[in-house]
């Protein structure tokens, strides 16, 4: 079978792997679609994503649907040939955050396709992969695989408009319209929030939020734009740029709240710190999610609109073509392999 593995910066391989086995309580799932996301394209081109260095080839890809083929032994879940989601989280279930119901800042927790952890957890852009059956989700009716793909982002976008608070009848501020910041405004007015203003210094970005609903685009290039909120309610940095969240902390209200998601540079990011203080603005950091990917999948089936986000679906024989459409920005939102 194949599947697309990360070397290292600047070295993606699509290879011929071998056919997974699936062990106690896992699934065999053949998969469909793989989403590609900003931290697999982080790993494309340097090597790793925040402070996560690779350090051993590993198969890329976290945002995975297909179809059930077989299941491992004492494994059950839905039928095989049943088209599934995969919950790409399998948190501990034993540390502190999890006795909280934090899943999402699990301490040991496995995560597809991500180099946090050594030995590296293998992902899921590859035609069939292993997964422990508990993180199968059959789709709601009336969501097809395509959309489905758009689970995993999906849901980060939902949990960070949660770590904002509630934006009912709420002025929501979004830095940064790549695939995720324009799920987090899809988010967000499906949140019930009145207003949701995106900043991008890409037209073609801002096109895109357009689709996922924004009200008001912003071009960050341009002080004078008149889309500049004063006094926003809230603010949600999906760009992963200190500026981003400069920008952020200088448009919230005084005692609002901003939530950092964008995963910034390795190391420290200089922002305006003392507006923290001033204007008693709350700042909150927003990683991966938990219950909210089954939310996620109900949110798609229920809005067609989702569909405008995917730009391009790419052969995996064509991942590097599909890689280069995924960063480039002017050309693209979400670009899913094929499998
Ligand atoms: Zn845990």
């Amino acid at each position: 079978m194949l599947g697309c593995v990360i070397h290292d910066a600047g070295d993606l391989r699509v290879a011929e792997l071998p056919v997974p086995v699936p062990g106690p309580r896992e699934a065999l799932v053949a998969v469909r679609y793989g989403g590609i996301c900003g931290s697999d394209l982080h790993y494309w081109r340097h090597g790793g994503v925040g402070d996560f260095r690779l350090r051993e080839p590993m198969v890329l890809g976290h945002e995975v649907v297909g179809t059930v083929v077989s299941y491992g032994a004492g494994a059950t879940g839905p039928a095989p040939g049943t088209a599934v989601a995969v919950h790409p989280a399998t948190p501990c279930g034993r540390c502190p955050e999890c006795a909280d119901g934090r899943t999402g800042v699990c301490r040991d927790t496995r995560y597809l396709g991500s180099a946090a952890r050594f030995p590296h957890v293998q992902g899921g852009f590859a035609a069939r992969v292993a997964v422990p059956a508990e993180q199968l989700r059959e789709l709601p009716d009336g969501l097809g695989l395509r959309r489905a793909a758009l689970a995993e982002p999906l849901a980060v976008a939902v949990h960070a408009v949660r770590r904002a608070g509630d934006v009912t009848g709420r002025h929501v501020l979004v830095t940064g319209a790549g695939p995720i910041g324009c799920l987090v405004v899809a988010a967000a007015k499906a949140a019930g929030a009145a207003r949701v203003t995106v900043t991008d210094l890409l037209p073609e970005a801002l096109r895109y939020a357009a689709v996922a609903g924004a009200d008001t685009l912003v071009r960050a290039d341009d002080p004078d734009d008149a889309g500049w909120p004063d006094e926003a309610d809230a603010a949600v940095e999906a760009s992963g740029g200190a500026a981003g969240l400069d920008t952020c902390l200088r448009h919230v209200r005084r005692g609002g709240v901003v939530v950092q998601l964008g995963m910034l540079p390795p190391g420290r990011s200089p922002f305006a710190g003392n507006l923290l203080v001033s204007r008693e603005i709350e700042l909150r950091g927003s990683f991966r999610f938990g219950a909210e990917f089954d939310d996620a999948l109900h949110l798609l089936a229920a809005r067609g609109e989702f569909d405008g986000l995917i730009s391009r679906v790419v052969p995996v024989r064509e991942a590097a073509a599909a890689f280069e459409l995924a960063a480039d920005r002017n050309r693209s939102c979400k670009v899913l392999l094929e499998f």
